[in-house]
């Protein structure tokens, strides 16, 4: 500490000092004792530019002083009356500066009562109204990563970010950052701002807020980000942050008024701020990796946006207007909004709960009402990946800007996605057709089969569900069957369901999955003309989660291919990894299909679907008609397309969803020898059904209790859905990143629910 010392001696005039030594993010700190005085020891490596800020800052420093000097470090000026002394070490050039020591105990040691709170906003607002008074062009000219407007500096440090469901949550919040913060954001009042005042950088005595240190990240930035970065940091560990955030906001607007445009973008400029420190720990942990003090708040952070991703955003903005003595934001009652839609939509279309619910927005496996209530989705598969997927948004936006055409022209994304998709299938499959929902696939499918065989008859499963076309109406019993259906028409045949359960043949060890095909050929051989196609999902979700009895395919595929017709396996449901074991549903019962149909999952939310098939079928399809569709394979499907794949594949979803799907299944059946009333769990991954049952023997499907619980889970905030023919099947089949933790709250409040239930 030669060097040190001498500076201090010659430089500063300091008698005798004694140094030790601090930890620094970007500087070295040393605490100096000398002459009965304390002071703070700054050493910058001497970077261009720096030294006018350095100066920048003092003289700021100077003019918040001058009110009351025990609040504010204040510089203290060398021999020559300047504050920075440039010093050249053995490595390299350095600026070197003291300040005077603040006393006091940091805000990260004190309790954190509201008092304290309240010291700690009115504290934040009381500098920042000094600050409105000063002005300083080389702070103003400052560019830092540490800046909220210049977030997207630490973009490209998100890959140094190991663990991929931490990741995507920190690309959720740049995404949701690019859409609502960036574009309002030059519409904000500016200010110098601190920048930091985080919890390791203010003073507390007692349940007062007393000074603050360190103003290195001092910016001229929008005033409102002052309490973003303030809030991130106290917030870490509160079990109600956003309430505890109330009290900061308050006393904060006490002393400044602020403005609904400011007071509205806080929860995304926290969740900014959190993944800009996340980022820039992940980058400098590379960088300088025996420095704790990079990742002192780490954990914290990460802690805090898990926690962040569960609060509806609605739910924080109304708090923070609250906080703010500012009026809540205008909503439509749900009335206005059922008239509203009556006006215009059919009430053929249904709507969930006797309670709509009106959805403002949703992340992964969570959704946000426009009431302020975040919802656990454990019945959505569509949104396969998660709702609102970065990654496969990004993918969209991007590829929409660039270019959006169709199949009559050449361009690389229909190839790309082709080939990679194709990849998934065995080898027979390796023609794709892409159209826009599940309906138009399985009706293509149709199409694809009658051309192939020449035939016009097709079997389709008992309870089955196919899409909303004429023809697949057609084969849908659920529809055909149901209400307002008018009944199966002559060219269709219905496969009784090889139900293990509730069905004629019970066995699991294979034998009633062949005496099931065995009854469907008794079925075809009483029926005159050959079948064009047999269909079926592997597990049949209408029917109430039934997986096909073991080796019933197996039986059966022969026996169809023989009369003549193609075997179509509709994997809209059960596609893309959601059973864990399989990537496709087929795979689970060994057999290979000779045209499969895909939707739902395969663009997570974009309308986008598929059917593949064998060349043989592809090319009887060939007959000199055009197959066109609008929509169906243009470049920004097909980029969504191949985001989600990639994404399976970085963030292991399959896997995930074997591993939760199997804990949520064991956690299932400790309840069905709970309860008497849960009469079967079934299916695989996280496609699962839960049955319910007036009694394990009679097996009598109960459809007020599935009703109840659906209705009371809903009233816990976990949307759950009910499905087979009597509606008694609880039908879970979530985004796949649904993690554990999910599955036991599931569980618990499904528990809770059969409780007050059954009474
Ligand atoms: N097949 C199955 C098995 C389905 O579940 C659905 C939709 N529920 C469809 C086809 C039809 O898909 P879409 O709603 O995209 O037309």
């Amino acid at each position: 500490m030669d060097i040190e010392k001498k500076v201090l001696q010659d430089e500063f005039r300091l008698i005798e000092p004694k140094i030790k030594a601090l930890y620094g993010y970007d500087c070295k700190n040393y605490r100096v004792d000398s002459d009965g005085r304390r002071y703070i020891f700054k050493m910058y490596r001497d970077d261009q530019g720096l030294e006018s800020t350095l100066n920048g800052e003092s003289n700021v420093l100077e003019a918040l002083s001058q009110r009351d000097s025990s609040v504010f470090p204040l510089p203290v000026k060398n021999k020559n009356g300047s504050y920075l002394t440039p010093v050249v070490t053995e490595s390299s050039p350095m600026l070197t500066r003291v300040l005077t020591y603040l006393e006091g105990t940091f805000l990260a040691e004190a309790d954190h009562t509201e008092a304290l709170a309240h010291s700690f906003g009115d504290f934040l607002a009381r500098m920042d109204q000094q600050l409105m008074n000063i002005r300083d062009v080389a702070i103003e000219a400052k560019r830092s990563n540490w800046d909220l407007q210049h977030l997207l500096l630490s973009e490209p440090h998100i890959d140094f970010i190991r663990e991929p469901t931490r990741k995507k949550l920190v690309q959720y919040y740049f995404l949701q950052y690019k859409e609502r913060v960036l574009p309002r954001q030059h519409l904000l009042r500016k200010n110098l701002i601190h920048n930091d005042a985080n919890d390791l950088n203010v003073l507390v005595n007692g349940e007062k807020v007393t000074g603050i240190i360190d103003f290195g990240d001092m910016v001229y930035a929008p005033l409102i980000n002052e309490l973003a970065v303030a809030l991130t940091y106290i917030l870490m560990g509160k079990d109600d942050p956003v309430q505890y955030a109330q009290h900061v906001i308050k006393a904060y607007s006490e002393v400044i008024e602020l403005k609904n445009e400011e007071v509205d973008l806080l929860y995304y400029l926290i969740a900014s701020r959190l993944c800009m420190s996340v980022c820039n720990a992940a980058y400098s942990k590379r960088q300088q990796p025996d420095n704790e003090y990079i990742s002192v708040s780490e954990e914290g952070a990460w802690s805090l946006i898990e926690h962040w991703i569960t609060i509806n955003p609605v739910q924080a903005a109304d708090a923070f207007r609250k906080a703010a003595s500012l009026n809540p934001s205008v909503v439509r009652t749900t009335q206005e909004d059922l008239d509203r839609r009556k006006k215009h939509i059919s009430k053929a279309l249904s709507i969930s709960y006797s309670t709509p619910i009106k959805m403002s927005g949703a992340a992964f496996q969570y959704m946000y009402d426009n009431a302020g209530n975040t919802y656990l989705d454990t019945c959505n598969n569509i949104p396969h990946v998660g709702h609102c997927h970065p990654k496969v948004v990004e993918a969209g936006q991007s590829k929409m800007a660039q270019l959006n055409t169709n199949t009559r022209y050449l361009y690389d994304e229909l190839n790309d996605y082709s080939a990679r998709l194709l990849d998934k299938f065995p080898a027979p499959l390796n023609k794709i057709f892409f159209v826009n929902s599940g309906s138009a696939a399985s009706d293509l499918a149709i199409r694809l089969a009658m051309a192939h065989t020449s035939f016009n008859n097709i079997m389709a499963m008992e309870h089955g569900y196919h899409g909303n076309t004429r023809m697949a109406i057609d084969m849908s019993h659920y529809k055909y069957g149901g209400k307002g259906g008018k009944g199966k028409q002559e060219y269709i045949l219905q496969a009784n369901l090889p139900d293990t359960y509730r069905g004629t043949h019970t066995q699991n060890d294979g034998s009633a999955g062949e005496a099931y095909a065995k009854e469907v050929t008794q079925q075809l051989q009483q029926f005159a003309d050959p079948l064009a196609a047999f269909i079926s999902e592997p597990i049949v979700g209408c029917g109430g989660q039934i997986p096909l009895a073991k080796d019933y395919l197996k039986h059966l595929y022969p026996v169809i291919r023989q009369q003549g017709g193609v075997c179509i396996s509709d994997e809209v449901q059960t596609g893309f990894g959601r059973l864990g074991n399989h990537f496709w549903g087929f795979e689970m019962h060994g057999v290979i299909p000779d045209i499969v149909v895909l939707g739902k999952p395969i663009g997570n939310g974009h309308p986008m679907a598929a059917v593949v098939t064998t060349d043989a079928i592809a090319e009887s399809f060939e007959n000199g008609m055009e197959f066109f569709s609008s929509f169906g394979g243009n470049p920004v499907s097909c980029a969504i397309g191949l985001a989600v794949l990639d994404v399976l594949e970085q963030e292991a979803l399959q896997q995930h969803a074997m591993d939760v799907g199997t804990y949520l299944t064991s956690l299932l059946e400790t309840l069905r020898n709970e309860f008497i009333q849960i009469g079967d769990v079934r299916g695989s991954g996280l496609f699962l059904g839960v049955d319910l049952v007036h009694d394990p023997q009679s097996r009598k499907p109960n459809t007020t209790l599935a009703g109840r619980i659906k209705n009371e889970l809903r009233d816990k905030f976990i949307l759950l859905s009910t499905d087979g023919p009597a509606d008694n099947v609880l039908k879970i089949k979530p985004p796949l990143c649904f993690n554990k933790a999910n599955a036991d709250h599931l569980v618990d409040t499904i528990r809770q629910a059969m409780r007050s239930a059954i009474g």
